[in-house]
């Protein structure tokens, strides 16, 4: 595996304005991941997650800082199709089928790559849903719809995977089979994978490392080396080194809820 980063965030601010008042979202955060390297980023809910993930992928303007994919803007990387992209919603067209839905950000791709069926075809197999081609979105259950959001975000074949909380909206039992089978995916495709993520297991258990980001506004307060061999199966839940590590990324967690707590009073106070 390559050495040097593939991503590199340098000092990310970004403060949103509401109504006249300003909201810092992110403060100063920096990180970087290798090309190939999984990287979870777990955070409160409300500490900037989603924005760090946009700012990653060229969907927001940040108000300052830096973000370098392979020596690249994130606009441009996001204009070559190097960035593939699933959020907490697959956001499918209910008018289009399974596989139609795949292959769209090859139809809005201005022809610049050409068609690779085939490559759908595998992609949609991977996933698991081969018998469901021609289904439409109303016909398929939440995470099998998830899961052709997977497929539709490798269908370019990008070399760097941006994940919201993609198994953010599945119940339990689907959220966790589907870790596995994500799991699997990745380590079939490697590619560089920024997921966001609340779920500590769930941020153990697939990175090389886990970053820990603040309550608002989100800083970084430390990372976690996840360096555990692969391919990783669901016994290594309860092994010691993966709850050493577990609970690593709880204390750090929880440091960042303190430290946001203080500053929170010193605010109030003043
Ligand atoms: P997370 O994903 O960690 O829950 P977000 O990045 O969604 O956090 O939001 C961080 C903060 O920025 C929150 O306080 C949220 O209300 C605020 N925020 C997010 N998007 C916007 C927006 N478009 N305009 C104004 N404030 C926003
Ligand atoms: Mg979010």
């Amino acid at each position: 595996m390559e050495q040097h980063s593939h991503i590199t965030v340098r000092g990310l601010t970004h403060v949103y304005g509401v109504d006249g008042t300003a909201l810092t979202a992110l403060d100063g955060v920096d990180f970087e991941a290798r090309r190939g390297e999984f990287v979870s980023v777990i955070g409160p809910s409300g500490g900037g997650k989603t924005t760090l993930l946009k700012v990653i992928g060229g969907l927001l303007q940040p108000t300052s800082g830096i973000v370098v994919i392979d020596g690249a803007s994130p606009e441009d990387a996001q204009l070559l199709k190097r960035i593939g992209f699933v959020f907490q919603e697959p956001a499918l067209l209910p008018w289009k089928t399974m596989t139609q839905n795949v292959r769209l950000p090859m139809e809005i791709n201005h022809g610049k790559t050409p068609p690779d069926i085939g490559a759908t075809g595998r992609l949609i197999e991977m996933v698991g849903l081969d018998e469901f081609r021609d289904y439409y979105p109303h016909q398929l259950s939440g995470g099998m719809r998830q899961r052709v959001a997977f497929a539709r975000a490798l269908v370019t074949d990008p070399d760097v995977l941006l994940m919201d909380e993609p198994l953010g909206s599945l119940d339990e039992i689907t959220r966790t089979s589907m870790r596995y089978e994500l799991l699997k995916v990745w380590e079939a495709l490697p590619k560089t994978i920024v997921l966001i993520t609340h779920s500590i297991a769930e941020a153990v258990m697939m990175s090389d490392r886990v970053v820990v980001l603040s309550s608002r506004p989100g800083r970084v307060v430390g990372e976690v080396s996840i360096d555990l061999p692969r391919p990783r199966e669901e016994a290594l839940e309860r092994a010691p080194e993966f709850l050493e590590r577990a609970d690593r990324v709880k204390e750090l967690l929880a440091l960042g809820a303190k430290r946001t707590t203080t500053a929170g009073r010193a605010r109030a106070g003043s």
